[in-house]
């Protein structure tokens, strides 16, 4: 076995061997994958080797169609021929919300140039003859929809990175791990140790085995999941062409032609998790027993809609382990705190994913940072509270929602309450209906009397229960006085000799003044934004660094890699010693005056300034800034006087009708103020200059990281430029997620957040717009669930332009 390689990957199924031909591409040939047993024997072998572009999420449309593009000319391209047939597909719809679903995903699909199309029942009959439509309205297709082989798409990568250079060593097992002097991780096998610069965890489920090697946790779990094969279907004996793939998501079932036959997978309520001890050391190239009785519902639903599955016997059952995370999406990226350690495993779609997985991975070893902002596959999104229990009741829930339609707000309840404030059973006595946010418990909105409990799931804004109670809460906000105890914020300390010159030259703004607090990025050396900070300067050389609770690991690490070595500057993580309320509205002034002896005049406590301040027995910091652009304070008490601190203000906010609010309201506060939220409006594939953040960038700085990259983009304009959008007509929906935007036809652009502004009266969305359209005034047109909606560009920000009320 060799000594050393830049690369190691562990694990060749088919995403290990994308990784390692994918690095091979890029002129990383000194990659070596090491597998424990035969390529392909973990879930690839007997995958179905389904392979869709569709996916309710823009990014893993994109991720996905990378495969398909690639997988389409591989063979070719290494001299290793693959069985792919791309046979098209029909998505089914049986009611009006999933017909919404396919609207909005058409529109992201073409917008990405792949041609889906609603179809009709008669449509849908034209191209599935064997089919009964009772009760079906209409359909998706997919031209590009197939089929892979996954054993010979796994030996095209193999083949591919070995004729690269690359070097493949099989039966061989990974047993240890260690990081040695040198900064190298020390691999060890079976067979004999090696080291590398890089190491991959690609070893499927049993990635978590490798993270347990360095002392880590890993949320994964094995699924068991099924299909069944017939036998010969003679209606399907001498057809020209293969029939498309089927999938009643309404039902929860694919349902493929495999040969003469059929192959029906079901993603049944009954999800069933394995091996939650331990995986059988000589578990490989092997299956679980069948277990056709939990499908049993979903074959007959299926046989009633294609009674040809119904006249012959089942030839052979495959009931295989899967991977699931948490969210169903896979780990791709940095794992937290361990350098130059990537994860590349827990994928439930490793076939139709490989293509996209190699490339990605590829591009976060040699370039620092893929192309594509996929915050949604980054290990770091769950930090601590993802245990075991955590991810085996997340993991059942999702796979047994894996086709549910994908709404744009659904708070499901599984693995919850996971991290909560003090004042948890406070709100929930009071009705409060929560969300979770990076693990932490909010509350969401609170139902008024005589409202349902509960929201029910809807792209319409009428039918989800909350519109009214969200309206009344923003009203609140404006007008009086609100309350919101917003959990989780990750809250680091940074101090020590140099570190304002350090965190200086990491962030793009200015540093703020002692007891003043500055909003500000760290980039990319391309300049895209990377973290999001509210720095407040507690001393000389003493910082506090406020971001979002989902970002806990992912700035600690991003932090973490530049200190210097030294030790002469620490970073403290305080997340969980102070809560943050946040007191805003017109009247908070008076509400907080009535608790505390500070001086909160403009004079003393002016905006964008921090003071340490006290109510009751509590000193606490209040930092004079908050989200939803009314006057108001930001209060980061300790845990352990939260429950006064909020008691206190609600007793000398009742005069003044003080009432609590919920993210939900937050929300639509904070776009009439035209307030990025990160990584959703803000991610690495834009600049600040791209975000209309120009004037937070401290072009006169030295040098910061990414400025060369901003510098050279001011010189030639930025391409795309974010902009708030009203809509001539609020409509009955708000544009989801990546809604499509277009001028005179033309695509120009994309919407990121969206919603209703109560105290403006109009449906508002964030959209990445081409530069030339950015001006106020431009009219433009969205694509909301399939009806093209008026819009136009408007001044920011659309409420209290010149931000009185803030500085009030
Ligand atoms: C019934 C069924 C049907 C499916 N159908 C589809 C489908 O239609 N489309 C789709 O996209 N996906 C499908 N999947 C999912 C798909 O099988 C997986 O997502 C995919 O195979 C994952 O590939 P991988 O390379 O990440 O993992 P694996 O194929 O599991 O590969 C991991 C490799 O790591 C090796 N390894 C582990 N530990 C070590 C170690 N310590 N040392 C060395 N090597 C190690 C293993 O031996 C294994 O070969 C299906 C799954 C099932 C169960």
């Amino acid at each position: 076995m060799q000594k050393h390689a830049r690369v190691i990957i562990i694990g060749g199924g088919a995403v290990g061997t994308s990784a390692l031909y994918h690095l091979a591409l890029r002129g990383w040939s000194d990659a070596l994958l090491i597998e424990r047993d035969e390529l392909t024997s973990g879930s690839t072998w007997h995958a179905a080797g389904n392979c869709p572009n569709f996916s309710t999420s823009w990014n893993v449309i994109k991720f996905q169609r990378c495969s398909t593009k690639l997988y389409a000319e591989l063979g070719a391209k290494v001299g290793y021929p693959i069985n792919y047939h791309v046979t098209g597909s029909i998505r089914l719809a049986h009611t009006r919300d999933r017909i919404d679903e396919y609207a909005h995903v058409v529109a992201m699909a073409r917008a990405q140039g792949i041609d889906f199309t609603l179809i009709t029942p008669d449509e849908i009959k034209q191209k599935y003859p064997f089919i009964t439509l009772d009760g079906i309205v209409g359909g998706l297709h997919d031209p590009l929809d197939g089929d892979i082989d996954p054993s010979q798409l796994t030996q095209a990568f193999a083949k591919g990175a070995r004729d690269l250079g690359a070097k493949i060593e099989r039966f061989t097992r990974v047993v240890g791990i260690e990081r040695i002097a040198s900064g190298e991780w020390r691999v060890r096998t079976d067979k004999g140790e090696a080291t590398c610069e890089y190491l991959v965890n690609a070893a499927g489920y049993r990635a978590g085995e490798v993270m347990a090697m360095v002392g880590s946790y890993l949320p994964i779990v094995a699924l068991s999941h099924q299909y069944l094969v017939t036998e010969p279907i003679p209606d399907l004996a001498g057809r020209k062409e293969k029939l498309p793939l089927l999938r009643d998501p309404d039902v929860s079932y694919y349902l493929r032609q495999e040969r003469d036959g059929l192959l029906l997978g079901p993603y049944e309520w009954r999800a069933t998790p394995h091996w939650l001890d331990v995986i059988p050391d000589d578990f490989a190239h092997q299956l679980y027993p069948d277990d056709l009785d939990r499908l049993e519902t979903y074959i007959e639903a299926a046989v009633a809609r294609v009674p040809i599955l119904g006249k012959v016997g089942v030839q052979r059952v495959i009931n295989g382990p899967i991977p699931y995370s948490p969210d169903g999406n896979p780990y791709i990226g940095p794992a937290h705190g361990l350098p130059n350690f990537f994860q590349c495993c827990c994928f439930s779609f490793g076939i139709a994913q490989g293509g996209g997985a190699g490339k990605t991975l590829s591009e976060w070893i040699v370039d620092g940072a893929p192309e594509w902002d996929f915050w949604s596959f980054d290990p770091r999104r769950y930090t601590d509270y993802a245990t075991k229990s955590y991810v085996v009741a997340k993991a059942i829930e999702l796979y047994q929602n894996e086709y549910a339609v994908a709404y744009p707000q659904e708070e499901r309840p599984a693995g919850r309450p996971a991290k909560t404030t003090p004042l948890y059973d406070r709100l929930k006595a009071k009705g409060a209906f929560f969300c979770a946010r990076g693990g932490w418990e909010r509350a969401a909105y609170f139902p008024r009397p005589g409202d349902p409990p509960e929201p029910k799931p809807s792209f319409r804004r009428a039918e989800t229960g909350f519109f009214d109670a969200v309206a009344e809460e923003c009203k609140a906000v404006r007008e009086r006085v609100g309350i919101l105890d917003l959990g989780g914020f990750t809250k680091l300390i940074v101090e020590g000799p140099g570190a304002e010159a350090w965190l200086d030259r990491l962030v793009c703004g200015r540093l703020p003044r002692q007891g003043r607090i500055a909003l500000t990025w760290t980039l990319t050396a391309k300049g895209g934004i990377l973290s999001e900070f509210t720095i407040t300067r507690l001393g000389p050389e003493r910082f506090l660094l406020i971001s979002a609770a989902a970002a806990e690991w992912h700035d600690l690490d991003g932090l973490g890699q530049h200190l210097p070595a030294d030790g002469s500057l620490r970073i403290e993580n305080v997340t969980t010693r102070y809560g943050s309320l946040i007191l805003a509205g017109p009247l908070a002034r008076a509400v907080l005056g009535k608790v505390t002896e500070a001086d909160l005049s403009n004079a003393a406590f002016p905006w964008l300034s921090a003071r340490e301040i006290e109510i009751g027995y509590a000193r606490m910091l209040a930092l004079r800034v908050n989200y939803v652009g009314e006057l108001g304070w930001e209060l980061h008490a300790p845990m352990e006087h939260m429950v006064a601190t909020y008691g206190a203000l609600w007793r000398a906010g009742e005069a003044f009708g003080i009432r609590d609010f919920g993210m939900y309201a937050m929300d639509s506060l904070r776009l009439e103020k035209g307030y990025r939220g990160w990584k959703s409006d803000l991610t690495h594939e834009y600049t600040p200059l791209m975000t209309g953040l120009d004037r937070f960038v401290a072009f006169d700085k030295p040098d910061f990281v990414g400025k060369e990259a901003l510098v050279k983009e001011r010189e030639e304009r930025p391409k795309e430029r974010l902009v708030s959008l009203t809509l001539d007509e609020p409509g009955e929906a708000d544009p989801p997620y990546c809604s499509p935007v277009f001028s005179d036809g033309a695509l120009v652009g994309l919407t990121v957040s969206s919603g209703y502004g109560h105290a403006i009266g109009k449906a508002i969305a964030l959209a990445y717009v081409r530069t030339d359209l950015a001006k106020p005034g431009t009219a433009l047109e969205v694509q909301v669930l399939g009806r093209s909606a008026g819009a136009r560009v408007e001044a920011e920000p659309l409420y209290d332009p010149g931000n009185a009320r803030l500085r009030g």
